[in-house]
């Protein structure tokens, strides 16, 4: 504000009024004069005035009666009474009284009067400057208070009367994180307690309710239902304190919904370890056992110095059965080790030209000595020759655990192996006649751990086809079945020939 200040003359002579006008005409100020006190008192009642030259003689309201009437308006303008001669010391505390700062004497000496208004001018202009400063400092604070508030991204800053729960302040960020504007917020009462979630609604009420029984700081997590219907999670922090002589309630209301997904996901993380913990210890305790009993006859007949008497079938057929034992112990070790390297993304794969067709006979060769089926009802359907770029080590894994899924749920009954190319891919199929599959159940056992069956019936961890899709997605390729329960299942493995072509496969 610029503006020059005004010093208000009040003279019921125009004559006297003329003479200060002419007076004070090149002075800082802006002299605007009122012919009578009521005139006066409604000019200062418009604009706040440096300082009042107030003749004391005036018909109606003389001076001091105007003086009295401007000071009981609460304005406390200076005033400087110009009288015309001297009076005695009561007639000077009459004025004092009255609100007056100074007494001039007619006639004016000139000089006398401009020091003195420059002076009082002056002492306005300072608090003028003061004052401008002062509300400049709170505008400031205010402002980077509002930015502090406004800078929390994810949490809402609000406050509420403690009397009533009405909300009288609500941080910007109340939209976008709730869903509902500011005016919804103090539209109601308790808005905190309205807009959580059922379930939740005894913790928030408590927590207000304690604040009212003298609690002064409440801290509790509860859900709460966004505008749009979704649930969010939220950390709110209340304390009890003072404005305006009011008690009010000062919150901040977190969200924490990713925490918590976190926490949630951590906690299956958790019960999938223990289950894959106990899976695992169980898996790996079951081909132990008949091994040590192998091993404990051999020991027995040792002592007894019987072993070389042993028919040497006999003898091999025990071996035959601690060696797949110990197969089967190290397939599943195998298993446990790789999953931890899918789990680190570490799996790699190696390709290289190879014949396809071999592979899949030497897969089935490891399985020839397996006792559940007969030589007979392996059904071979080998295309003569397949050759294909992939990592004939991962694709022997895979085809194992299909072979071994196939015999272990298989019944007993024949099983049938195909291979062959069908637009760039070759196709291998194992196809058992056992247990089957639910079709509600053909999606999830390619999943980590999942399973199908009851753990008493058929041992195993749920990794196999877990593993084995893994290494077909590595090759670019697909792993899939069909099934029926009590008919059967036949898996596909399908993989391009040309992986040379595939981005990202190191060879
Ligand atoms: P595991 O056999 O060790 O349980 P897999 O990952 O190899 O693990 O198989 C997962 C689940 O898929 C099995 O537990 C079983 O329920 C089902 N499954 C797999 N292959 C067959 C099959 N040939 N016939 C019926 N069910 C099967």
């Amino acid at each position: 504000m610029n503006t020059r200040p005004v010093v208000l003359a009040i003279d019921d002579e125009p004559q006297n009024l003329f003479m200060l006008k002419a007076a004070l005409e090149d002075c800082n100020f802006d002299l605007i004069t009122a012919g009578s006190g009521k005139e006066g008192i409604e000019v200062l009642c418009e604009r706040e005035c440096a300082a009042i030259l107030l003749d004391v003689h005036m018909p109606d309201m003389d001076g001091f009666e105007t003086a009295l009437w401007v000071r009981a308006r609460g304005i406390h303008t200076p005033i400087i009474f110009i009288t015309a001669i001297k009076q005695g010391q009561s007639y000077a505390m009459r004025g004092y009284e009255a609100g007056a700062v100074d007494f001039l004497f007619k006639p004016l000496n000139l000089n006398i009067l401009r020091a003195k208004i420059s002076v009082l001018v002056e002492l306005f202009q300072r608090k003028r400057e003061v004052e401008i400063k002062a509300v400049r400092n709170v505008e400031s604070a205010e402002r980077r208070y509002r930015d502090l508030v406004e800078g929390i991204p994810n949490g809402i800053v609000w406050t509420s009367i403690a009397d009533n729960g009405v909300f009288n302040f609500v941080s910007s960020s109340a939209q976008k994180i709730s869903g509902y504007p500011a005016r919804d917020w103090s539209a109601r009462r308790y808005f905190l307690i309205m807009i959580s979630h059922p379930d939740d609604v005894e913790t928030v009420g408590t927590a207000i309710g304690s604040l009212l029984a003298g609690a002064g700081h409440v801290d509790f997590e509860h859900r709460v239902i966004r505008a749009d219907g979704t649930e969010m999670w939220m950390h709110t922090t209340i304390r009890t304190g003072e404005h305006r002589g009011d008690l009010e309630h000062r919150g901040l209301s977190f969200d924490i919904t990713s925490l918590k997904k976190t926490e949630q996901s951590l906690r299956e993380t958790i019960v999938i370890r223990d289950e894959f913990i106990s899976i695992a210890s169980h898996e790996l305790k079951t081909p132990l056992t008949p091994l040590q009993l192998q091993i404990e006859g051999f020991q027995r007949l040792a002592k007894r110095g019987e072993l070389h008497r042993m028919p040497p079938e006999t003898v091999n057929r025990m071996l035959g059965v601690s060696a797949a034992q110990v197969d089967l112990l190290n397939r599943r070790v195998n298993q446990l080790l790789e999953i931890s390297s899918i789990k680190a993304g570490k799996v790699t794969i190696e390709a290289r030209e190879v014949d396809l067709a071999a592979l899949v006979r030497k897969a089935v060769d490891l399985f020839e000595a397996n006792p559940t089926i007969k030589r007979e009802d392996w059904k071979l359907n080998l295309a003569e020759e397949v050759k294909g770029h992939v990592d004939p080590d991962r694709i022997e894994q895979v085809l194992v655990n299909l072979i071994d899924n196939a015999i272990k749920y298989g019944l007993g009954k024949p099983i049938e192996i195909t291979l062959r190319e069908n637009a760039g891919h070759a196709e291998v199929t194992v196809v058992d006649r056992g247990i089957g599959i639910p079709a509600e159940d053909q999606q999830r056992i390619f999943k980590r751990f999942e399973r199908a069956v009851s753990p008493s019936n058929y041992s195993g961890m749920g990794l196999g086809l877990f593993i084995s899709r893994q290494i077909a997605d590595l090759h670019e390729g697909i792993i899939s079945v069909e099934s029926r329960p009590n008919e059967g299942s036949a898996f596909k493995l399908s993989l391009p020939l040309d992986l040379e072509n595939v981005a990202g496969v190191q060879r």
